[in-house]
C-alpha cells in the first residue's frame, strides 16, 4: 500500500485534543506536546539526502518522485 502524504496538521489538532480531553492538561502544555511529536514525526519522515518527504518516494523509500530530483533511494535519519 503506498502511503499518501501524512496529514500533520490533523495529527497536530488530535494531540492536542487528546491531551486537553482525556489528560486535562492546558491548552499551552497539550500545544507545546503536539509540536514535539509533529517536529519528531516530520524528521522521521524526510530523506535526509534529498530533505523531501517520504511520499514524494516512490513506495514510500525508493526514488524520489519530486521533478528535478534524482534521489535513488530514501535515506532515513539516524535513529
Ligand atoms: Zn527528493
Ligand atoms: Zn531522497
Amino acid at each position: 500500500m503506498i502511503e499518501r502524504g501524512f496529514d500533520f496538521t490533523k495529527l497536530y489538532g488530535r494531540i492536542v485534543r487528546y491531551y486537553l480531553d482525556k489528560r486535562r492538561y492546558s491548552k499551552e502544555r497539550a500545544n507545546e506536546i503536539a509540536q514535539k511529536v509533529v517536529q519528531r514525526e516530520r524528521r522521521i519522515r524526510t530523506c535526509q539526502k534529498c530533505a523531501h518527504l517520504t511520499y514524494d518516494h516512490l513506495r514510500n523509500y525508493e526514488s524520489c518522485l519530486v521533478g528535478e530530483c534524482d534521489c535513488q533511494k530514501f535515506e532515513r535519519p539516524l535513529a
